[in-house]
């Protein structure tokens, strides 16, 4: 019998003593959530684990409430195991300091959805149909008979959630929602789940959300919306940039807008940029050319271009796909 990558997976992961698994830096709900699953279903089987990512650990204010978020150590723990699992993580370079420690191990096991994934892997279980890695996660977990219960099914329902823009993005496919009603059942509370991950800004950030939607601004030409915020306006609002995470999903309800953008100045002087976009568009490969990546509908990249710059880069970039896809 030929086996499935989820196979090789479950039987290398039933294999293994010790396992290290991470997710690229700067993680989201589906890269916490797939994480913190993983660990919980290895730690359950009596694995060693270490949980972590490549770079200093801050957790975002509305994912600290996440079972077992206080377990997560920092990479400097976690040199040696049997297996690295890697999470939602499309290359190398997105595992940050855990990129300098690929070859201390023999079997990597790489499970992730971008359609970029580089396969960096021993093992790769890639689905570009899934909708998060989460989604994923569930269908491992399945195969290797794990006791999935309310923390479990919380975690992974939180991924789908969260990289489903909250079911409404064109990833939210009938098997999105039938997962997430199968974690529904086995314990997961949407509603309360909704409220952590939503309703958990401070009022300070909310004020940031003013801002963004007040210097807003839409060129016909492209289709672009885009807004920005500055190093001070962050610190001013005692705001860490994972607080704004949802923020671009609010350019996005304008009409006019085929792309959304959002600039965030870091502290080194760089611009983080958030794209999403509505229709045909693939800011995905926008970002790849920027030197980042992502999915189709919803990708990021860092630039060191002005605010200015950044905007005519990215719109001529909308208009010549715009214009390839009238030709095709
Ligand atoms: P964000 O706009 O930061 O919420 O990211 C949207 C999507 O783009 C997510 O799937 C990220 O994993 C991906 N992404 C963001 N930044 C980068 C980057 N620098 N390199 C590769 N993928 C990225
Ligand atoms: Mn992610
Ligand atoms: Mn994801």
């Amino acid at each position: 019998m030929v086996k499935t990558a989820l196979e090789e997976a479950a039987h290398k992961l039933h294999e293994a003593n010790s396992v290290v698994v991470t997710v690229h830096v700067q993680p989201d709900g589906d890269a916490l959530g797939s994480l913190l699953a993983m660990a919980r279903h290895l730690k359950n089987i009596e694995k060693t684990v270490c949980t972590t990512w490549g770079e200093e650990i801050r957790i975002p204010a509305h994912y600290k409430w996440m079972p077992g978020i206080d377990e997560i150590v920092d990479f400097k723990h976690c040199i040696d195991a049997d297996v690295l699992l890697t999470l939602d993580c499309a290359n190398e370079h997105r595992l940050g300091f855990m990129e300098k420690r690929l070859t201390r191990f023999s079997s990597i096991i790489n499970i992730d959805h971008h359609i970029d994934n580089s396969k960096f892997g021993t093992i790769n279980v890639l689905d570009f149909s899934a909708s998060a890695t989460c989604e994923i996660v569930y269908d491992l977990l399945r195969v290797m008979n794990a006791d999935i219960g309310a923390d479990i099914s919380t975690l992974l329902y939180t991924g789908i959630v969260t990289d489903t823009g909250r079911f409404q993005y064109s990833n939210t496919t009938a098997k999105a929602l039938r997962t997430a009603a199968d974690l529904v059942d086995l314990g997961a509370n949407p509603n309360a789940i909704f409220q952590n991950v939503y309703e958990n800004l401070s009022f300070a950030s909310l004020k940031l959300l003013g801002v963004i939607l007040e210097r807003s601004h839409y060129l016909e030409d492209s289709g672009l919306v885009y807004s920005y915020l500055s190093d001070n306006d962050f610190k001013q609002a005692d705001a860490a940039m994972a607080d704004t995470e949802s923020f671009i999903d609010y350019l996005r309800i304008a009409r006019e807008a085929k792309v959304a953008a959002i600039f965030k100045e870091t502290s080194d002087g760089k611009l983080k940029v958030s794209l999403r976009s509505k229709g045909d568009i693939d800011v995905g490969a926008i970002a790849r050319e920027g030197g980042g990546g992502g999915h189709r509908n919803a990708a990021g990249f860092t630039l060191a271009l002005t605010i200015e710059d950044a905007v005519v880069w990215i719109s001529e970039r909308i208009k010549s796909q715009s214009t390839a896809t009238a030709a095709s």
